[in-house]
């Protein structure tokens, strides 16, 4: 067994803490990595408080990891010893459904492993993720990160830079689309990023005035403050697509009827509770309410490759992990420049 540092939540509510566990012997096909960087995502924070109902207890939270690869089973062939590489969401899945076969493990009809609070599907064990020193992954689920991108920059990319990257595609945003962006934090900027780069017009919605000229500077062409009922009216029925990024409960139906006749509203954002919907600005105009789950394997190495021809990471804040705690009250205040990511550097042996 492989002796590991981290941080953890005893309990739904406990605050971090150093916690020492093993992760399994490489099995032929995983790669153990050496973590450098691990992000820090809302849906870290919703899971240590048990907010979605299903967490496993003591929890080592962390699913945007990078890292170096320090040793492979007997059968990889995809990576080698120090090989930089990154892990998301998900370390393992059926591999059999047809979602899997699709390349949409995400939505994998047994349930995706997920990087945490998870049953591993070989031993029944729980999985635990990268607010640790060291993780041992499959190889089919480890991603290859570019030597050009800035490894603590590009930790964000295995969560929120796919999950904002995939319903941007798969809603075929590009040149000529306007498209709405709710909440700028983690989620939110990668989402600007992403739609600027495709060539959309693109309309920030933030409940926070500080952040308009970061949002201009990371590739708004308006924003709009969202307690600006005059600002908001301007825009009604005019966007092709709008993403909501937004962690917190809030009112759906205003931006609904911002949507042209036959445009979406995706959710990424899973508060605690569920929205109410109204159904008439769906009913007049063909509208849709949809959501969207980080993505497929494949399409996560097609957007990190993107990212790196394009020179586009995220923008963070680099955090040591014993400040774990205060960056969950920074998240929850909104007060997040975009991304935190733990530099791994500074859990103590
Ligand atoms: P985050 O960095 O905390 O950003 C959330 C942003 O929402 C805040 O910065 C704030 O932006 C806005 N906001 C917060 N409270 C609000 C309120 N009461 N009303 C309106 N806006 C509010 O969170 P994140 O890491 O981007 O995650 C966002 C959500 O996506 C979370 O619920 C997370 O669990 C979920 N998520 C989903 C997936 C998926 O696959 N679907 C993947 C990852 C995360 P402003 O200051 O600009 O208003
Ligand atoms: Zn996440
Ligand atoms: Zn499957």
């Amino acid at each position: 067994m492989i002796p590991t540092r981290s941080y953890a939540a005893s309990q739904a509510h406990a605050p971090l803490a150093p916690y020492a566990f093993e992760r399994r012997d490489p099995r032929a096909d995983d790669v153990v990595i050496d973590i450098l960087y691990c992000g820090v995502c809302h849906s870290d924070l919703h899971q240590i408080r048990d907010e979605w109902g299903r967490g496993e207890f003591p929890m080592v939270p962390g699913h945007e990891i990078i890292g170096r690869v320090r040793a492979t089973g007997s059968g990889v062939t995809k990576f080698r010893e120090g090989d930089l590489v990154g892990v998301g969401c998900m370390v393992d899945s059926c591999r059999t459904c047809s979602s899997c076969n699709e390349g949409l493990e995400q939505f994998c009809e047994k349930g995706f492993v997920g990087t945490y609070g998870a049953k591993d599907r070989h031993d029944g064990s729980v999985t635990q993720g990268g607010y640790s020193n060291n993780i041992v992954v499959s190889q089919e689920f480890v991603l290859s990160i570019s030597d050009k991108l800035d490894a603590a920059a590009a930790a964000p990319l295995l969560c929120a830079g796919i999950t904002t990257y995939s319903p941007l595609r798969h809603w075929k945003v590009g040149k000529g689309s306007k498209v709405g962006v709710i909440g700028l934090g983690g989620l939110g900027h990668m989402a600007l990023k992403f739609a600027h780069a495709f060539g959309a017009h693109v309309v920030q919605f933030t409940t926070s005035e500080s952040k308009r000229a970061d949002a201009m500077r990371l590739g708004a062409n308006e924003v709009v403050l969202s307690n600006d009922a005059e600002a908001m009216k301007a825009h009604a029925g005019t966007f092709d697509f709008i993403l909501d990024t937004v962690s917190a409960p809030h009112d759906l139906n205003v931006y609904l009827g911002m949507l042209k006749r036959e445009g979406a509203m995706v959710l990424v954002g899973l508060p605690d509770t569920p929205p109410t919907v109204s159904g008439a600005p769906l009913i007049f105009g063909r509208r849709s309410l949809a959501g969207s789950l980080i993505g497929g394997i494949a399409e996560t190495q097609e957007m990190l490759d993107f990212c790196a021809e394009h020179g586009i990471v995220c923008d963070i804040e680099k955090i040591a992990i014993a400040d774990i705690n205060e960056a969950y009250e920074r998240m929850l205040r909104s007060d997040v420049k975009y991304r935190f990511v733990i530099d791994m550097a500074t859990l103590e042996g």
